[in-house]
């Protein structure tokens, strides 16, 4: 069972990792006071489906716009504009299928400024049952093609019991990372196993997790899985 994109980020957000603020949308009704609880000035609406690539998915529906299912918004009006296209509208990505998903919710949050979108997973190794995680510095990408065309820039680290220091350090190696962003992954990835193994996940993927400018981390997407 998958759930959905704002359902996760609110279950990591409750163990206390960074994620932004942000409001669902369910119906149309919920349109302008979700949008109007955010400060702006960029909006990012966000398609609620169960399938990844969102952001270079495509609408069925000509009303709903050329663009895909992720939409960056720079004022208000623009938000609620992009949220009315995309509901109940059908978006078609690489993981959908040619009918493409209906869109029931939308999330929409702060928009953030990226420096670089890095890759972080944990899942269960099906064969040793061990728990690893999966970190590369390719974010934003098709984990599968990198694992495919560039199998160095991806890191599997098992880990037992407990995230160790030093296995967060070797994240943070594996990720590059220095200074606030350094010292804030070595917080956030206990935080993570923590949320992985109390909530009982079977997979818990962030891609991207991004540095922001002002160097901290963020959980920009989750995909959350249970068995
Ligand atoms: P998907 O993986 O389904 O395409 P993502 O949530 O990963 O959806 O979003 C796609 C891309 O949109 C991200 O890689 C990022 O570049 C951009 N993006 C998503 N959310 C935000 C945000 N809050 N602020 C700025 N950019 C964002
Ligand atoms: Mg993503």
């Amino acid at each position: 069972m998958n759930i959905h994109e704002y359902q996760a980020k609110a279950v990591l957000k409750s163990f206390g990792a960074p994620v932004a603020n942000g409001a669902p949308i369910l119906t149309p009704d919920d349109i302008d006071s979700a949008v109007d609880s955010l400060p702006g000035p960029l909006w990012v609406v966000k398609s609620q489906i169960h399938a990844g690539g969102r952001g270079k998915g495509k609408f069925v529906e000509s009303e709903a716009g050329e663009k895909g299912g992720v939409r960056l918004a720079f004022s208000a009006d623009e938000a609620k504009e992009h949220a009315r296209a995309m509901l109940g509208n059908h978006l078609v990505t690489a993981q959908t299928g040619a009918d493409g998903k209906q869109v029931n919710r939308i999330y929409i949050e702060d928009g953030a400024d990226i420096s670089r979108e890095l890759y972080l997973s944990i899942l269960v190794d099906r064969a040793s049952g061990q728990v690893a995680f999966v970190a590369s510095t390719e974010g934003g990408m098709d984990i599968e093609q990198v694992a495919h065309d560039t199998p160095e820039k991806i890191l599997t680290l098992p880990v037992g019991d407990t995230v160790t220091p030093a296995d967060a350090a070797a994240l943070c190696d594996a990720l590059k990372l220095e200074g606030q962003a350094r010292e804030d992954g070595m917080t956030l990835f206990p935080t993570l196993f923590e949320a992985f193994t109390d909530k009982d996940m079977s997979m818990l993927e962030i891609n991207p997790l991004i540095v922001m400018e002002d160097g901290h981390l963020r959980v920009l997407d989750a995909k959350v899985s249970f068995d």
